[in-house]
């Protein structure tokens, strides 16, 4: 027998560590061996997230990601954000103002996306990134959903996705749809959702097992929970929590948990250089269409 070295011995060991594990790897895009990523999202800071989405969540254990100015403002006492901390939710950015397109009537004068130049917006989400650091976000990883879902400011309509950027580590828009990361390079300052207030429960249902079966990446935006705005009722809320639960093939995280996994396995794809990259993964980041 030819005795080995001990960097051989190393070695082995060392395939044997690693085979399995990249076995496991080529498995499937999300951890853990799940099919499908789910995100549950929550925007404006609304005493109805308070009084039911977020007992919900803490009563089936999942997390929830609260797009809100950071702080008590909008609807939301400081008791409520300490809630909404002590339930191990994301706390997550969506400006101060909620500036909005001046066509709704609802915009108050000189507070709409038209009457925004970059110095305005910057300080606005300088101010929401303030915030939510004062109240335990981690700078480096705070996340944002853009106000009515618009990506524009001033008169001009420019974007202002490049401000989000430099301070945000991802975003999401309200463009329905599902984002697909095992098959598609997405976006992550262009993240699509789904509008939990949208047609019936069934219909919400379906979209999870669409989501499943293409293990994509849905987000789910609600605004109202059981009361509010544009809400779904909190029986139903239940029930999409409850068909969540039961599943063992979702992983239910975070809107910035998602994405820094996304963003992980996109570092993976742009550092490995044994095999050509795709067109698309060369193409430049575009930006969202500012309409
Ligand atoms: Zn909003």
């Amino acid at each position: 027998m030819i005795p080995t070295t001990p960097i051989q011995s190393m070695l082995q060991i060392a395939i044997l560590i690693a085979v399995p594990t990249l076995a496991a790897a080529d498995d499937g895009y999300w951890p853990n061996g799940k099919a499908f990523c789910v995100s549950l999202t929550y925007d404006d800071g609304l005493p109805s997230h308070i009084d039911h989405a977020v007992p919900q969540l803490n009563a089936a254990n999942l997390k929830g990601t609260f797009f809100s100015p950071g702080g008590a403002t909008y609807r939301w006492s400081q008791d409520d954000v300490e809630q909404v901390r002590a339930g191990g939710h994301e706390l997550a950015g969506h400006t101060i103002k909620h500036p909005c397109a001046r066509k709704f009537d609802w915009v108050k004068p000189g507070n709409a996306l038209e009457d925004y130049d970059d110095d305005r917006m910057a300080k606005e989400l300088d101010e929401n990134l303030a915030n939510l650091v004062a109240n335990g976000v981690q700078r480096e990883i705070a996340t944002f959903a853009y106000p009515c879902g618009s990506t524009y400011i001033g008169e001009d309509k420019h974007t202002y996705v490049p401000l989000v950027k430099e301070r945000f580590f991802a975003a999401r828009t309200t463009k329905p749809g599902l984002d697909i990361p095992p098959s598609e390079t997405v976006d992550l300052f262009d993240v699509k959702t789904l509008a939990g207030h949208e047609r019936d429960l069934k219909y919400q249902l379906d979209q999870v097992t669409d989501a499943r079966a293409k293990q994509g990446w849905l987000v789910f935006m609600f605004h109202g929970v059981g009361g509010d705005h544009l809400a779904i009722s909190a029986e139903d809320h239940q029930e999409i929590l409850r068909a969540l639960q039961e599943d063992d093939s979702v992983w239910v995280a975070t809107f910035q948990e998602a994405a820094a996994w996304v963003k992980s396995k996109q570092e993976v794809v742009n550092t490995t250089t044994t095999e050509p990259l795709s067109p698309e993964s060369l193409s430049p980041e575009s930006l969202s269409p500012g309409e």
